[in-house]
Parts: structure tokens; sequence; C-alpha cells
């Protein structure tokens, strides 16, 4: 389930401009800063797959990947950063809301957490939004090269990850499924490829 080819499609500021062609995809979304440039351009196995801009309010589109002609990576804005204007955040959700409600063709948003540190509450409420409104989510855990250890009372990594899962738990009719990663050792690469084939195929 490699990626040989990964080309960049398009931008798109609403869900109606998005590729009309039919294919599967799966969306990215996370914090700023919670490592998903580097997630995914482990995952495709390239220095720089021109992600969204790192520069806040660059950041307003939703991106389309085509991947081996078959599926799209969807490259969503980073929410949480504090300093983008409120305008401009309010327009993130906007949009996002509505791509999440009415993309018929998203498999699963890959919501990406921080495994290194203790759960926060904008990834919890986006976490509990998307199980309220029945959008099928994948966990994906990033930073899990850090905090292999207790040093000082700061939680592991594993912990982190059990304390955020039990923390959404009554918002999902199930758990959802969760892959533990890192871009700094590739952990769980092949683990998210194998499981968005498992996805698309059901
Ligand atoms: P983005 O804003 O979500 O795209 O985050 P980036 O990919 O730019 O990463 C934000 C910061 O976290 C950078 O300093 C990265 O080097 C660091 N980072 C990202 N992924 C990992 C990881 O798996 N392990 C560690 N230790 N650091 C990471």
């Amino acid at each position: 389930a490699q990626i040989e080819q990964a080309d960049f499609v398009k931008s798109s500021t609403t869900t109606e401009q998005c590729p009309s062609d039919g294919l599967p995809e799966f969306a990215f979304v996370g914090r700023s800063n919670v490592g998903k440039s580097s997630l995914v351009n482990s995952i495709v196995r390239r220095k720089k797959l021109a992600l969204t801009s790192k520069k806040p309010g660059k950041t307003q589109c939703i991106n389309h990947f085509r991947i081996n002609d078959s599926w799209y990576l969807v490259d969503l804005p980073g929410y949480g950063y504090a300093a983008a204007p409120k305008e401009v955040r309010t327009d993130w959700s906007k949009f996002t809301k509505d791509y999440f409600l009415n993309r018929s063709t998203l498999v699963s948003v890959f919501l990406l957490v921080d495994a290194s540190i203790p759960a926060k509450k904008i990834d919890l409420e986006y976490a509990s939004w998307l199980g309220q409104n029945q959008i099928p989510m994948t966990l994906v855990f990033t930073k899990c090269d850090k905090r292999k250890r207790k040093k000082n009372g700061v939680k592991r990594a594993e912990e982190n990850v059990e304390d955020f899962q039990g923390l959404i738990r009554e918002f999902f009719d199930a758990t959802p499924p969760w892959i533990m990663t890192s871009s700094v050792t590739n952990q769980g690469r092949d683990e998210i490829l194998l499981h968005m084939a498992q996805l698309r195929n059901y």
C-alpha cells in the first residue's frame, strides 16, 4: 500500500469547489504545530509535499493531493492558532464544518493529536463535535517518540493517549480507531496506509 505518486490538485475554499471525480478521500486536521506537515511528508516519503504554508492566514484552504491516481489526501487548515485574527478563525471552522458535513466522498477524518502533552480542550471539543455529528474519525497520535519514559511526574505518551480516548468515549458509539505515530522514527506510517486501504475497500 505504498505511495508511488502524489500530485497537488487544487486548493478550495468551499466544499462545492472540491474535486468532483468521486475518488475517496481522507482529511488530515489538527492543532497548529501538532506535526501534520511532518507526518504527511513521512507518509508520502518526501521531504516536502508542498503542504499549506506555515504562515497563519495563508492556510485557509482545503487542499487536495491525489495519491496513486486512486484517492485523495486532504490537508485542512490547522486550528487553534491563537495569533490568527478572530474573523479568519471563525471562517476556517465554518468551511471545515461544511466540508465535514457535506463531502460525500470523505471516508474518514484523521484527527491528529499530540501524544507528548496532556489532552487539550480544543482537541477534545473537535473530537466531540465530529462524534456528535457522526463523522467517521481516526485518531492519529503524533510525536510518540517523545515521552517514552515517565520523568518528574510527566505522563508517558501512552498515558496521554489513554486519557484522551477516555475523555471522548461518551461522544462515540464505538471507540474510534487510533494509530500511534512519530515522524522522527516513522512509527505508524505503514499502519496508516494499511488502515486507509482497509477503509477504502470496506
Ligand atoms: P504542523 O504545524 O502541524 O504542520 O507541524 P510541523 O510538522 O511543522 O511540526 C511542528 C513541530 O513539531 C516541528 O518543530 C517539528 O519538528 C516537531 N515534530 C513534528 N513531528 C514530530 C515527531 O513525530 N516527533 C518529534 N519529536 N517532533 C515532531
